[in-house]
């Protein structure tokens, strides 16, 4: 393995002397470096990473941002971006030298331009995901990346995780809407890509190289996002099913009937719904199953609940559903959607967990969650399994509610090489961050972790952007 050098090992600028020059750039209220203001960017939102920051920037511009970097490499201090700190790999915090300084966009949040004829939104970095979210559906428009920490997450955030959510069945990950970008690499320069073009082939499309790296090749400071109209009308159902084959036949009738407005397909287990029946005092509207689905469908033309209906029938009628009901409010909406977004929070509670954000192509889960329930019987007969997902794209939360003090290291081999094994990925959605580093560099071709290397130090030779995220970059 080649090592990426750094730069950011030694400074000759104390800690103090630093944070008076970063106030200087930013003024008083662009620096925070007391104790108790630090201690929400020392932990990620599962506390699992503990770090000590230098200090936390709060840029307001992307010059200023550009500052900080060159303020940053020049002192020998390495640079942390964060954004809703709700990234569920560690991505956001430090380690725990003192020597990284958190770069919040926070204060970075104007929503700078909506077009409603060309559905876009053009928005600032720190802008949280929901504000822009009630931006554009005031103007009668979609921003459909859909996620349960979508009241806190940053787009900078979702950007640089490529986030994926409850829609990506119908409307893709958060790489699919981004048109435009502007970023600030780790030389301090501002690389201004803000276009709004649906067809762009003129050269490179360099902002692929800042979606989902995880802040380790630039700092995004602005984004270009492509809207949707907003549908009309909305049908939520909720089936139990026998087992995870049938939800499979209850998905293929369902792209059948309701075709291109499906929106989500969600399976949840029982022990899923267990665990938010007992935590978050949730009703279940439906029969007890082994499995249930969520299905979400929407339209502006009329007919789809007849055609939400005749999935349910035709489901019922094969036994491949056990029971199913269809919303009949806005209230039965929410309780549904209650129940599939409760159950981390509710898994929360129950104890700790290691969770394992999967994928495999849609016709490998029944078989990916048998072996994976083996498995885990077999190895590690203590633990729980909480399996749920958004099945619909081939991504399983495969977690386990394990006692305090399990070794994740073995669990997390024994789960990846069975996702592997199938043709799956080890992270779906969350992103790599510092905590599936190895498991990355395990499931990587020796050619394909070198090409990321090469693009690493192209972009940061000095390794200066959240060194330690992604790729391994200790000397070997
Ligand atoms: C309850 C809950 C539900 C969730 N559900 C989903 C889900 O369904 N789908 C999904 O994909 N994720 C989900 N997540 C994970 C998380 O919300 C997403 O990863 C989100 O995109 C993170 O946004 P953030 O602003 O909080 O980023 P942070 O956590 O602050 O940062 C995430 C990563 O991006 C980097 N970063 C942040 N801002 C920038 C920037 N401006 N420039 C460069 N790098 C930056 C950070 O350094 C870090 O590596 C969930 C999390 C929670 C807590």
């Amino acid at each position: 393995m080649q090592t990426i050098s750094s730069s950011v090992d030694g400074s000759a600028v104390s800690p103090m002397e630093f944070n008076k020059q970063l106030r200087g750039l930013l003024g008083e209220r662009g620096l925070l470096d007391g104790p108790a203001d630090l201690q929400p960017f020392s932990t990620d939102w599962r506390g699992l990473f503990k770090g000590s920051p230098l200090c936390v920037a709060l840029p307001r511009s992307a010059q200023e941002v550009g500052a900080v970097i060159r303020a940053c490499a020049a002192a020998g201090y390495a640079v942390v971006p964060s954004g809703g700190n709700t990234g569920l790999s560690g991505g956001a915090t430090p380690d725990t030298s003192g020597r990284q300084v958190v770069l919040s966009l926070s204060r970075m949040t104007a929503i700078r331009r909506i077009d409603v004829y060309g559905e876009t939104i053009e928005v600032e970095a720190g802008c949280i995901l929901q504000t822009a979210q009630e931006a554009a559906a005031a103007q009668g428009l979609l921003l459909p990346v859909t996620l349960a920490s979508q009241g806190s997450a940053r787009i900078g955030g979702i950007v640089s995780t490529n986030a994926g959510g409850t829609n990506v069945l119908r409307y893709g990950m958060a790489r699919n809407r981004i048109l435009g970008l502007e970023v600030v690499t780790a030389d301090g320069q501002i690389v201004r890509g803000l276009r709004s073009l649906r067809k762009d082939n003129a050269g490179y499309d360099w902002k692929q190289w800042f979606i989902g790296t995880e802040g380790t090749l630039g700092i995004v400071t602005c984004a270009v996002l492509q809207l949707a109209p907003m549908p009309r009308h909305r049908v939520t159902a909720l089936l139990a099913v026998p087992n995870a084959t049938a939800a499979l036949e209850v998905l293929r009738t369902a792209r059948q009937e309701v075709g291109d407005a499906l929106n989500a397909f969600e399976l949840m287990s029982r022990g899923s719904l267990e665990l938010v029946v007992r935590h978050q005092q949730l009703r279940i509207p439906v029969a007890d199953a082994p499995w249930f689905v969520l299905i979400e469908a929407s339209s502006s033309l009329q007919g789809l609940r007849e055609a939400t209906e005749a999935v349910l029938m035709a489901a019922l009628e094969r036994g491949d559903a056990l029971d199913a009901v269809i919303a009949e409010s806005q209230r039965q909406e929410a309780d549904i959607w209650a129940l599939r977004e409760s159950i981390s929070e509710a898994e929360g509670k129950e104890g700790p967990s290691i969770k394992h954000d999967v994928s495999v192509p849609v016709s490998k889960i029944p078989d990916f969650l048998e072996a994976a329930d083996e498995a885990v019987r077999l190895n590690f007969p203590g633990m729980r399994i909480n399996a749920f997902g958004h099945v619909g794209d081939g991504n399983i939360h495969y977690n386990l509610i394990a006692p305090t003090g399990t070794a994740h290291v073995e669990v997390n081999r024994i789960v990846h090489d069975l996702v592997m094994a199938h043709g799956g990925s080890i992270s779906a959605e969350h992103g790599i961050g510092q905590y599936r580093v190895d498991e990355l560099l395990r499931c990587k071709s020796a050619e394909e972790s070198a090409l990321m290397r090469r693009i690493k130090r192209a972009l940061d030779p000095s390794n200066l952007l959240n060194p330690g995220k992604v790729l391994d970059t200790r000397d070997s």
